[in-house]
């Protein structure tokens, strides 16, 4: 006898639909979830899947790959079942794998007919992830998409540095990684659709934490919306929520119209649980910034150099301006111990993009507040023999001229401490090739 599986949330029309199918001679399953579906469909091998596309757990593009990706199943008929009639998401249903895509209600008649139809035979090659060939390029490429702080800032007075929030694209060792999700990770998505022209991506997102200047890209980034692609996005869990949580809430429906747990690609959410790690074979460290919340920086040690990225970050040494904060003689040492541990991360790297959001004098009034004094962070990146300091996490009210003086400050403290470290104010757009 035949059989086929229903799986769908809604016990009322796995009922209806069984009782006509069984009817029909057929022998019915079901699964209120995606994820005991696939766990039915891979033990009894049935000729029909009937699968919802909004379902808790393993939604229905999910449900889709999973089977694809199964050799075993090969002959199975997959039919998405869905109450919403958007043409994406039935572009997106068949390009995860289904063979079919009918709105509810449904109409018995033309499911009775799909049932019966005969199955192409559907390999899983379509849906094998792979980054692109033209990434492998050598070296190690870094990239600036968003540079700036706390919120966008577009305008006249920030064309040259830019005003997208926190993202910066690594290209190395064949893949592409990137750093945080801010408003320029819209402009990256656009470039990755254009040079790869649709083909499916790979890639991996390292969040330092979730503040809004962070995160806010996700659900612009088009190769989310591309069903063959994979996104692996990695970070620390934060105050309250995991990780996967804080990220799907920002897309709930009072804020966006899309679920991220609805979104075509493959999207895999894990939480680090280590300070070090490794991404394939590149390996990862992070440390703890002083910053409110869970936040890190991350060390890549690529094969063109190491590369850090520290975005928001205030440092220790808060009590060594003037007037000096009210500390004890612990309290300093305490710091002066953080200050130097932080430099020993940060050892030596050839690249070392960092918070240096306000000016000596704007500090005076944030401390405590959880971002960098231009001149603490360039004599750290001295202290801890730096090659290359990117300035970042732009201040919103800064314009490109402020941008200008701080780093002509922070070249001129270079100068005095007779060090040798290059200095630049990270910019939208600018490239970086490590050799
Ligand atoms: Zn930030
Ligand atoms: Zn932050």
């Amino acid at each position: 006898m035949n059989k086929v599986l229903i799986i769908d949330d809604d016990p009322l029309y796995r009922k209806v639909i069984g009782e006509i199918l069984e009817k029909h001679g057929w022998l019915v399953l079901d699964a209120d979830e995606g994820e005991a579906g696939v766990e039915l469909a891979r033990t009894h091998h049935p000729k029909v899947v009937l699968c919802d596309l909004l379902m808790p757990r393993s939604n229905g593009f999910q449900v889709c790959r999973t089977l694809r990706g199964d050799t075993s199943l090969r002959g199975t008929r997959i039919i998405v079942t869905s109450g919403r009639q958007f043409e994406s998401d039935r572009q997106a249903a068949f390009a995860a794998g289904a063979d079919q895509y009918l709105v509810k209600p449904i109409d018995i008649n033309e499911l009775l007919k799909s049932i019966s139809a005969p199955t192409p035979q559907k390999g899983n090659t379509t849906l094998a992830t792979s980054t692109p060939s033209k990434v492998l390029a050598t070296g190690t490429q870094v990239r600036f998409w968003g540079v700036r702080g706390s919120i966008p800032t577009p305008g006249p007075g920030t064309v040259r540095y830019g005003g997208n929030t926190s993202c910066v694209e690594v290209r190395t060792a064949g893949r592409i990684l990137i750093l945080d999700a801010g408003t320029g990770l819209r402009l990256l998505g656009q470039q990755l659709a254009a040079e790869f022209d649709g083909q499916p991506l790979d890639l991996t997102l390292l969040l330092t934490h979730t503040h809004w200047d962070h995160i806010q890209g996700l659900p612009f980034f088009l190769p989310v919306y591309q069903p063959e692609s994979r996104l692996r996005i990695l970070g620390y869990e934060g105050a309250r929520l995991g990780l996967d949580n804080v990220l799907t809430s920002q897309m709930e429906s009072p804020y966006f119209p899309v679920n991220l747990r609805e979104v075509p690609a493959n999207i895999q959410i894990e939480e680090l649980k280590d300070l070090s790690f490794s991404i394939g074979d590149l390996r990862v460290e992070a440390w703890f910034a002083n910053h409110p919340g869970i936040c890190v920086g991350y060390r890549l040690f690529t094969p063109g150099g190491s590369v850090v990225f520290f975005p928001d970050n205030e440092s220790h040494a808060g009590h060594r301006h003037s007037p000096p904060r009210a500390a004890t003689d612990a309290a300093q040492v305490f710091a002066t111990q953080e200050e130097q541990r932080l430099a020993n991360f940060l050892r030596g790297a050839d690249l070392l993009i960092m918070d240096a959001q306000y000016n000596r004098e704007e500090y005076q009034k944030r401390i405590g507040w959880g971002h960098g004094c231009l001149d603490d962070v360039v004599n750290l990146a001295i202290l801890a023999e730096v090659k290359r300091l990117y300035l970042f996490h732009h201040d919103p009210d800064h314009d490109d001229a402020t941008i200008d003086a701080m780093v002509a400050r922070a070249r001129a403290i270079v100068l005095e401490r007779k060090a040798s470290l290059h200095i630049e104010g990270a910019s939208e757009g600018a490239t970086i090739q490590l050799p």
